[in-house]
């Protein structure tokens, strides 16, 4: 086995000398976990640039130029292994794929890099990214504040979780900051918003939250799934913490479920222990998957600002639309949003069609491109309707009272040619 050992090839136990255990949180820590073999790019080069190469497992062996799939779900133990479990660092070598693996680190690597964190830890879908991280970083007795309209998904975690778990939780309309402060209470541990919330595409504050979250003592989390770190970094902001459904624009083909959580390695190694607690372990070949979606971000966000940039464009004013929800018209009301974003404002576009639900289902049926389906960040269009999917549980007054009004069309632009997506939503707004 000596012949063999992991360090002489290039893996490391990842602790400084002087470390201790690794639920220590005074702990110095290495960035990470990486091997001498994962390519730690510089993350102020230009997101394109990070994008391809970030993590790149070089394999010393081939000199293969991508990452190998490490398809294992376990490692030959050696000195580095028990010296690992011994310190506590079994995040920081191969040892169990729960635990981690080459494969995860890569991608883990490149969107730490792309959201210019030290740490990432991918997970099996987003949901599992969101619950490991308020599990992992809440206690009992604790409160936290979110938005009554968050992700489906993650208000059904609050509301029917939170309670036996012990946490207590109030929902606030995320761009109202003196509801967010005035929702602080003294065990207040956590706030949790969306870069751009669903399906409205409303932009919270997330400057001023985060300085209300740091006067508080409490951690800010964003969500920032809709707009991707070629968009917007919340970290730059002052959020503490930054997840992401990688199911939708970090893998961008709608062929993988993923999640990530990306900040400093003192809060990443807590959530990562959460999360295999859990058992929400990425598999290695579904980050080879994400890693080779990530490379395009870049190259693909750029096309899906550009084609929801044209399509609200064309929406707006249009005899057959009453409303159009989108960052880059002039009427857009979180106009910080402009100053936040670094690229664009991602692909997502609502709208109101004349004529209410029926309408919009007429015109779902007459569209020829897009796929009628949920989800959003595929290089694929797709459209659904709030009022029969994500909102369905509501009334209509419910809805309308959230500013869903009979109508909406929620639009994820892809990367087909903005024209043929025009010219399609034209027709299909003439046969309503
Ligand atoms: C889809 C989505 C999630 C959940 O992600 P999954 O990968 O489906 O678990 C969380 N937040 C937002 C904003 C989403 O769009």
């Amino acid at each position: 086995m000596s012949e063999r050992n992991r360090a002489a090839v290039g893996f490391q136990a990842g602790l400084e000398d002087d470390a201790q255990w690794l639920n220590d949180l005074r702990r110095r820590r290495n960035p990470g976990p990486r091997s001498v073999h994962h390519r730690a790019v510089d993350p102020s080069l230009d997101s394109a640039t990070v994008a391809v190469h970030g993590g790149t497992y070089e394999d010393p062996v081939t000199g293969a130029v991508g990452t190998p799939v490490f398809q294992t779900s376990t490692f030959l133990l050696d000195d580095l292994s028990y010296s690992a479990f011994e310190r506590g660092a079994t995040r920081d070598v191969p040892i169990y794929t729960r635990y981690g693996n080459p494969s995860q680190w890569s991608v883990q690597e490149k969107i730490a890099a792309l959201e210019g964190a030290e740490s990432a830890v991918v997970t099996s879908s987003g949901m599992s990214a969101i619950a490991s991280t308020i599990y992992a970083l809440t206690n009992s007795g604790s409160h936290i504040i979110t938005a009554y309209d968050v992700y489906g998904g993650m208000y059904n975690l609050m509301r029917e979780d939170m309670p036996s778990a012990g946490r207590e939780v109030t929902f606030v309309d995320a761009t109202d900051l003196a509801a967010i402060e005035a929702a602080i209470r003294p065990e207040t541990q956590l706030l949790f918003f969306e870069s751009l919330t669903n399906p409205l595409l409303k932009a919270p504050q997330l400057r001023a939250i985060a300085k209300i979250a740091k006067r508080h003592n409490a951690l800010l989390v964003v969500d920032n799934t809709f707009l991707s770190p070629v968009n917007l970094r919340p970290l730059d902001l002052g959020a503490d913490i930054v997840v992401h459904s990688a199911t939708k624009y970090l893998n961008g083909h709608s062929d993988v479920t993923a999640g990530v959580v990306t900040g400093s390695r003192k809060f990443v190694d807590r959530i990562w222990a959460q999360a295999l607690r859990f058992g929400g372990t990425m598999e290695p070949l579904a980050c080879y998957l994400l890693e080779r979606g990530l490379k395009t971000l870049a190259l693909r966000m750029r096309t899906h600002n550009e084609n929801a940039d044209a399509l609200a464009r064309f929406l707006d004013g249009h005899a057959k639309v009453v409303a159009v929800h989108h960052p880059s018209l002039d009427h857009y009301p979180y106009c910080h949003l402009r100053d936040d974003v670094r690229g664009g404002f991602g692909g997502m576009v609502s709208f109101e069609v004349a004529g209410g639900d029926a309408a919009a289902l007429k015109f779902c049926d007459a569209l020829e491109i897009p796929y009628v389906a949920t989800s959003l960040g595929g290089v694929e269009s797709l459209v659904s309707l709030p009022f029969n999917t994500s909102h369905c549980s509501l009334t209509i007054a419910q809805r309308t009272s959230i500013g869903i009004r009979p109508g909406l069309v929620r639009f994820s632009a892809g990367v087909e040619s903005a024209d043929d997506l025009i010219a399609d939503i034209d027709r299909a707004l003439e046969a309503i």
